[in-house]
């Protein structure tokens, strides 16, 4: 049986236009691992959510975590904040460690598994640790940095490397780490590149995005997630 592998997506309102938006790698990049891809739109009634039917959550990227769940104010460079997806994303992501589900977080799901468990977030990154690089201005195909694996983690267990190079198109990262959350991967200036919850499931994030890279290696991650994934049911 392959496993479904929720998706949540943004809520996209512009000028004439109020739509649930995905880029489609996301979904290529599940059903070429092997899942059957399903989006996951904020809903009003969350018993009712197909989320319940997954047996897997990926979190995917987007706008910028409101920074009142981690308790600060609004710094001028904040990006767009979609306050119904954060609640819906944090409920989830609690959630999924309570049943066991398999997770996987990329860039702004990293951010906001965080936020879920109790750590918080530089709202910008070069604004508010002088850290830049980490937006690049190339293609999202292209890797810009590379990135330090920890010995022992799931993270190291899938790549097999000790260093890998990976695009980077964030200007937000992890300031406090949530506790029970392990750094799998940094950069050299020290900006938390991937996050895990160590335990029986499979829960792994990264600060890059795997989606958007060609080479083989950058599948692996969704590889082993939806393998995982197919190895528990969900309530
Ligand atoms: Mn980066």
């Amino acid at each position: 049986m392959k496993p479904v592998i929720g998706i949540t997506c943004r809520h996209f309102v512009g000028a004439g236009c109020d739509e649930y938006r995905l880029a489609a790698r996301y979904i290529e990049a599940v059903e070429k691992a092997g899942g059957i891809p399903l989006v996951l739109p904020a809903v009003n009634n969350r018993a009712l959510s197909p989320a319940s039917i997954c047996q897997g959550l990926l979190f995917s990227g987007g706008g910028d975590p409101e920074p009142g769940l981690y308790g600060e104010e609004e710094h001028p460079r904040l990006g767009s904040v979609d306050r119904d997806r954060d609640y819906w994303e944090i409920h989830l992501v609690r959630r999924a460690v309570r049943q066991k589900i398999a997770v996987f977080g990329i860039c702004r799901g990293l951010q906001v598994i965080n936020v879920a468990l109790g750590g918080t977030l530089y709202q910008d990154l070069p604004a508010q640790a002088g850290i830049y690089g980490h937006s690049q201005d190339r293609p999202a195909e292209k890797v810009s940095h590379r990135v330090w694996l920890e010995e022992g983690t799931l993270l190291h267990k899938i790549m097999k490397r000790k260093r890998i190079w990976t695009n980077s198109l964030h200007h937000q990262a992890v300031k406090e780490v949530a506790p029970g959350l392990v750094v799998s991967a940094r950069t050299a200036d020290g900006v938390v590149e991937a996050l895990e919850l160590p335990g029986d499931s499979f829960f792994l994030s990264v600060q890059w995005h795997p989606e958007r890279l060609a080479y083989p290696g950058a599948r692996k991650l969704f590889t082993a997630f939806v393998k995982n994934a197919a190895g528990f049911v969900s309530c």
